[in-house]
């Protein structure tokens, strides 16, 4: 699904939509737990001010890992990239919350072919080849509903204020 940007509602008074409140689902692939870059990724994420409300580690199943990529079924890749997912090496599933995270979260993934990515972004940083690209980022805001519903039950998913939280969102 191409990009967009879920930006509705009020505004703040410095013009910028209030969407403190839109949520990504941020995974880190086999190859990013196994290379140990978890710390990283949680790292960029915190310190750019958004909020971690929910994160587990799991082999994901078969039956998960297809629902996860079914718009790519028809795709030559796809069996490897279901087997890639599930090869038995935790995936680090989480959700990430603040203005503009889905877009945010695409830029500092960035873009799908580690080649083309930009050098600050995590791919762009850590790896060389599509197939093996450390994480995943929601593209949309449809994908995004789609995904953590997949991946978490919503009991797990935490509400809190962090303290920084006004330092942070105007
Ligand atoms: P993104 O993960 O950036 O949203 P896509 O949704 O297009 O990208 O693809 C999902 C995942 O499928 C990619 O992150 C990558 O792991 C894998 N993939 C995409 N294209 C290829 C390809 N040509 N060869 C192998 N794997 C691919």
């Amino acid at each position: 699904a191409a990009p967009s940007v879920h930006l509705e509602g009020p505004k703040t008074i410095a013009g910028e939509y209030k969407t403190s409140s839109e949520r990504s689902f941020i995974m880190i692939k086999p190859d990013g737990t196994s290379r140990q870059i978890v710390g990283d990724v949680i790292k960029r994420f915190e310190q750019r001010g958004y909020k971690l409300v929910a994160i587990k580690s799991l082999v994901p199943s078969q039956e998960l890992a297809k629902e996860h990529y079914i718009d790519l079924a028809s795709r030559p890749f796809y069996p490897a990239l279901v087997k890639y997912i599930t090869c038995g090496t935790p995936v680090i599933a989480m959700v990430w919350e603040g203005k503009d995270i889905i877009r945010q979260g695409r830029r500092m993934v960035g873009a799908t072919n580690p080649l083309e990515a930009d050098p600050g972004s995590i791919r762009g940083q850590y790896c060389i080849s599509v197939g093996r690209n450390i994480i995943h980022a929601s593209d949309a805001f449809d994908s995004a509903t789609k995904e953590i519903g997949l991946w978490f039950d919503p009991k797990e998913l935490a509400d809190y204020e962090p303290i920084a939280a006004p330092m942070i969102t105007a």
